[in-house]
């Protein structure tokens, strides 16, 4: 296995320091001796974070191979620094058995790109009703840990508190996406003035509101843990702070677009920006924001989810919601949050990595970068930019609302236990 010397790298963006890769583990941190056939990589003005992890990824396979592959899509997640990646449970079949979850999980060792780690469904085939083989999978060789519907709420209160009770066995989460579906009959987009002048039908943020809301209370009524996807709204933000205040076992998380994009992206009707939860206003990006720096909400994830063009690439109300994101992630939040200052690079750490892997119960990534330690890592460039292109991303679909956006940032290089899995943005062994 190749050892690696990564010189003068700034570990958390503090002061440069050598980084000895040997054997899947970091050796050393600090100057000293190196054998002859150590690979040097001259690091100098790059920051290294801990290898990023993302709780939110969909990689459409089984069943969806022409929008995604476990291949492609942890391609795309190693070039966007990513060393772990938990993959939705809304393929076709459904994760909802041991079977499925096993053979994601063996896909993703098969692809070696980044580590995979499935969700599963809450309940048998999204359907809402019956709950899924929770047990079954916690025990299998995927280990689930994270439970899903998601791109379906779990909207019947009591299947989501005996979802909350059984999870609570094994240390599992239940993640849910928030979306009362009577609220959001036939909705298109963000309700509010720009869908009344376009005439679509509009997602009311209280439909996301209310469903936090239940679920908090669910949570501490059984004692149980909860994750929310996607959290979108300001008044989202309210519900999960006043909710931590009284001690709820809540975590939440936002996608990078949610913290850049608006609902005027709908002018124009390009259903590149139609996506589920939609863009909203200038005034929830500002509170969403606010909440990722002083941690009301947890996590950045990526909600990658890509589509073939015939499902995207079509008027806007037939067109399938969602963006790609494994790409554009850490730029975007160096847009959002690094270059206004509203986080540091030990702040990217912690909810790029760290809390995504805690609130995903994995041990090997998230980790200090000292020695001993496994050697997942992202070297990145913040000094450079770069122009966004659909066609150019590993993904196998080109569906980004960033495209032509110039972002800052850049992943140089990637280690999955002390391999190199992404290298100037070319993946390794490609
Ligand atoms: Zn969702």
């Amino acid at each position: 296995m190749t050892s690696y010397l990564i010189k003068s790298a700034r570990i958390l963006g503090g002061e440069p320091a050598d980084l000895l890769l040997e054997d899947g583990v970091i050796a050393r941190v600090g100057s000293g001796p190196v054998g002859d056939d150590v690979v040097v990589v001259d690091a100098d003005g790059l920051v290294a974070l801990p290898g990023l992890v993302d709780l939110h990824t969909h990689l459409r396979e089984p069943g969806r191979e022409d929008a995604e592959t476990v291949d492609t899509g942890t391609q795309a997640a190693a070039m966007g620094g990513f060393t772990a990646v938990h993959a939705m449970a809304n393929t076709d079949p459904v994760a909802d058995t041991a079977g499925v979850v096993e053979q994601v999980w063996r896909l993703g060792r098969e692809a070696g790109h980044c580590d995979v780690f499935p969700v599963g469904a809450v309940t048998v085939g999204l359907g809402g009703e019956r709950l899924a083989e929770l047990g079954a999978m916690a025990d299998s060789a995927a280990r689930v840990r994270v439970f899903s519907d998601d791109g379906r709420c779990v909207s019947d209160a009591v299947v989501m508190r005996r979802a909350l009770e059984y999870v609570k066995a094994f240390d599992g989460v239940i993640a849910q996406h928030a979306q009362e579906p009577r609220l959001t009959q036939g909705a298109q987009m963000h309700e509010g003035e720009i869908s009344a002048r376009l005439g679509l039908t509009g997602w009311p943020a209280v439909a996301e509101e209310a469903i936090i809301a239940r679920d908090c209370l669910l949570t501490d009524h059984v004692g149980s843990r909860l994750h929310v996807c996607h959290l979108s709204t300001a008044g989202s933000v309210e519900v999960v702070a006043a909710a931590k205040k009284r001690g709820t076992a809540v975590t939440a998380e936002v996608t990078p677009h949610h913290l850049l994009l608006t609902d005027e992206r709908a002018v124009g009707y390009d259903p590149v920006f139609k996506v589920n939860p939609p863009l909203r206003t200038a005034a929830d990006i500002s509170a969403l924001r606010a909440a990722l720096a002083d941690g009301v909400i947890d996590i950045v994830a990526t909600d990658h989810a890509p589509h073939a063009s015939q499902d995207k690439e079509t008027e806007w109300d037939n067109a399938s919601p969602g963006m790609l994101g494994l790409q554009t992630a850490l730029s975007v939040v160096i847009e959002t949050m690094v270059l206004p200052g509203l986080l540091d690079w030990r702040g990217v750490a912690r909810v790029m990595s760290e809390a995504p892997a805690r609130i995903g119960r994995l041990t090997g990534h998230g980790r200090p970068i000292t020695a001993a330690e496994p050697a997942n890592l992202v070297l990145i460039d913040p000094e450079a930019r770069w122009t966004v292109d659909g066609a150019a991303l590993a993904s196998l679909s080109t569906n980004t609302p960033f495209q032509g956006m110039e972002l800052p940032g850049r992943v140089v290089a990637t280690y999955l236990r002390g391999r190199c899995t992404a290298d100037a943005g070319v993946p390794a062994g490609h």
